[in-house]
This record gives C-alpha cells, structure tokens and sequence, in this order.
C-alpha cells in the first residue's frame, strides 16, 4: 500500500477522537467554487463545518455544477454562492490544451473522448462570475426565489470581494 492511504488513515483516526457532531445544515445555502487547494471555503467565507454545502470542481463553473446543484436545492441547500479565484488554472487553459495532454497521456483515441466536454475556461475572473450567476438566475430547473450570489477571491491578499449579487 501506499503511504498517501495510510497518512490519510492516521489523519481520520486523530480527527475521529475530537469529532463533534455538527446540526446540518445551520445555513441553507451552497458555495460553488473551485477544486485548486489554494481555495478553503470554509475558512475564507467565515464558515463553520456544517453551515454550508460545498460543490467544487475546475474553476468553479456553474454548468459543470448544474446537476448536483438542482439535487443540493431539492435537499434544501437553496441559495447559492457562485465563488472563482484570481490565477484559476481554468484563465490559463484551452480545449485544445486539455485534449493535447490527455492525448500525449493516453493516446488520440482517449483524446477524442474529451470532445463532449465544455471546460467553460474564461480570461476575465468577475466576468466569468457573472456569467455564471446569470446562467443560473436564468436556469428553468433553480428554483423561483433563489439568491445566487457572485465573488472572487484572490489568492494573492486573501480577500474575498462581491461582484454581483442576483
Ligand atoms: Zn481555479
């Protein structure tokens, strides 16, 4: 076995002894974000364990969140924060670039699997989160009523800043 299972057992054995049960959820909201590990939701937006549901993934897009969004809104998780970061790996990639690497990883078979994908890449980081609160605000399957809010971080001060709330 490798040493990154056993660690993360270690880890989960000391957490396990000091755990303390959260009541959930204690804020009905979602926080949609980013999967790079420079983003801590729950730290940087004030958030305790248990207060919030979080859904990442690259760049934090709305459409690649969509589904589990409509599940998160129909278990009562309804409003929904809309969080992207300065320097997302997202600002810096193409389609192309992606299909390339897993090409060169995996062959040009497996690159063309990567043709039914949408990364939803962007340039401009409030721009992006306001395209995505849009997206949703626009969205028939959000429920009627939702406050979806828009921010950035950025990584580099640690502040996190409003860009549009719906
Ligand atoms: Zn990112």
């Amino acid at each position: 076995m490798s040493t990154v299972p056993q660690s993360i057992l270690q880890a989960n054995e000391k957490y396990a002894a000091s755990f303390a049960k959260p009541s959930i959820p204690r804020k009905n909201f979602l926080v949609v974000t980013c999967l790079d590990p420079r983003i801590q939701p729950y730290e940087q937006m004030g958030l305790q364990f248990g207060e919030c549901g979080v859904l990442r993934n690259a760049g934090g897009t709305a459409p690649n969140a969509l589904p589990n969004i409509i599940v998160a809104q129909n278990f009562g998780l309804r409003d929904i924060a809309i969080v992207h970061h300065t320097d997302c790996g997202l600002t810096h990639i193409t389609h192309q670039l992606i299909r390339d690497a897993v090409q060169e990883a995996n062959g040009a078979e497996a690159a063309k699997t990567v043709d039914q994908f949408e990364f939803h890449e962007f340039k401009d980081v409030p721009g992006s989160v306001k395209r995505d609160v849009e997206y949703l605000a626009r969205h028939p399957a959000i429920r009627k009523g939702t406050q979806i809010t828009g921010w950035v971080y950025d990584v580099e001060t640690g502040k996190v800043e409003d860009v549009v709330v719906s």
